[in-house]
């Protein structure tokens, strides 16, 4: 089927895996559930259950290793599943390294990215219960896109609250989000009280991922038959990108290979919990010890390197129940740099949970090293990277780097979470050598980091 030669390794549709793997099964301690600052008690099933439809929820909470993906979920896959595993060789020769990459092409996917992965499982689950109308929030637009075709095909209607700065950066993400029949605000908006209340403090404001969240669920608290949809961070968005991982898995091993290192970007944390976790289960089963998992950050918004292990809320209001999060506060905003997926304040709470017990960890990266990065991977490998993915293929160099020094060979799997054909005036910006770096905003975050929910469990 395979040999060394092969480019790209593909999976029939057959192989399709056919359960998640849901992480919580392995954990070696259970999670701290999440938190009602306003009830000052644990959130309730119930309580959940108010914007998520019931079977999210019990997919939230459970511990059952293997979950079964719906028939209806896999036959919409299949217009891009299995995504293929791809050796980057072109990659290799121009690093000139004896290590191995391999990158899983989750841009494959009609939306550009792995967020169809959830997108398509929450819209079906939400069209089981009945729910007519899904308001949600997105960054950079890649949630917003997935969500918007996966609500289209099962028709329910979708609402949504786009962070400002890539309203205005990216008015193409907007455009095809309007094709899939989605009606689309810039945030902060006029359309809540909480986007209203950002607007009188600051008219300039350029939104955040957590001022659209409150948006979309105070949306959702004053609309019939609606629910909230979250693109990431939650348990079940990490358990339904599994499938990445679960493919990449078989693909590797077909190539005769395992990685020494896991790479993707974190942003909530979905697409690096997708990639990763299949390989962390081998881990924490004991079977893989060695096996090394990187979260890569932008250094504008590192929080798991640089944040705090605290409940915070996950949004910027403090509508949400408060997480158990590495976390640079709600309040936090960071500043505009153009992997707009990256730019949230808190990290997914397994991913945390594995951070604190060192079987994770993270790797800070600043813009233009991402972008020297993203444009060496154009040119060797062909395809342009979305600046979140980028950040991924720039610790993937790195990797691929200490190896040739250290004259190792190794095997290095990172996840290429999206394209970036709608991303082209960041690598305007780029090209025209005035792109901006960012420093860690140590002052900003100290002070975004006094906000924290005063919590005493
Ligand atoms: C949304 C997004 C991210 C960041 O979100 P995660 O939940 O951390 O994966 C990364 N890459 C792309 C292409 C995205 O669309």
């Amino acid at each position: 089927m395979s040999n060394s030669n092969s480019k790209k390794i593909i999976l029939s549709e057959q192989d399709m895996p056919k359960q998640w793997y849901n992480i919580q099964a392995d954990l070696p301690e259970s999670l701290e559930p999440p938190f009602n600052a306003r009830s000052g008690k644990f959130a309730t099933k119930e309580d959940l259950c108010q914007i998520f439809p019931k079977s999210i929820v019990e997919q939230e909470v459970s511990a059952e290793r293997f979950i079964d993906i719906p028939q209806e979920v896999r036959e919409i896959y299949k217009i891009w599943r299995p995504s293929p595993l791809v050796r980057a060789a072109g990659l290799e020769k121009f690093l000139d390294t004896p290590a191995k990459i391999y990158f899983k092409n989750e841009s494959v996917s009609p939306s550009g990215s792995h967020k169809s992965n959830s997108a398509v499982a929450q819209a079906f689950y939400n069209k089981v219960e009945g729910t007519k109308r899904i308001a949600t929030e997105t960054g950079a637009g890649q949630w917003g896109s997935a969500l918007a075709m996966a609500c289209e095909m099962f028709g329910i209607e979708c609402v949504i609250y786009m962070v400002k700065v890539s309203f205005e950066q990216k008015p193409y993400r907007k455009s095809l989000m309007q094709v899939y029949g989605a009606q689309v605000f810039a945030s902060p908006s006029n359309q809540t009280e909480a986007g209203r209340k950002v607007l009188a403090e600051d008219p300039a404001n350029e939104g955040s991922l957590a001022i659209a969240i409150s948006e979309a669920i105070e949306d959702v608290i004053n609309h019939k038959n609606t629910k909230y949809s979250l693109g990431s961070v939650l348990n079940h968005v990490a358990m339904h990108q599994t499938i990445i991982g679960l493919e990449a898995k078989k693909q590797l091993e077909i190539a005769g290979d395992y990685p020494d290192v896991v790479i993707a970007c974190l942003g909530g944390g979905s697409n690096f919990s997708g990639a990763a976790f299949p390989f962390v289960m081998d881990k924490l089963q004991g079977k893989k010890p060695d096996l090394k998992a990187i979260a890569a950050e932008p250094s504008a918004c590192p929080k798991l390197s640089k944040g705090v292990l605290a409940y915070d809320f996950a949004d910027n209001s403090g509508f949400t129940p408060a997480l158990k999060m590495y976390t640079l506060g709600h309040t936090f905003m960071p500043g505009g740099i153009h992997a707009g997926g990256l730019r949230y304040h808190g990290a997914s709470p397994l991913v945390s949970a594995l951070v604190k017990h060192k079987i994770v960890e993270s790797a800070v990266v600043k813009q233009r090293a991402v972008f020297d990065a993203a444009v060496t991977f154009a040119n060797t490998e062909g395809i342009l990277p979305a600046p979140e993915s980028a950040h991924a293929i720039k610790i993937a160099i790195d990797e691929a780097l200490k190896a040739k020094e250290e004259g190792k060979s190794k095997t290095i799997f990172f996840n290429l979470s999206g394209h970036g054909h709608f991303d082209l005036t960041a690598y305007d910006s780029y090209l025209s050598g005035k792109m901006e770096d960012y420093d860690y905003p140590s002052e900003k975050v100290d002070e975004a980091l006094c906000h924290l929910p005063k919590i005493n469990l």
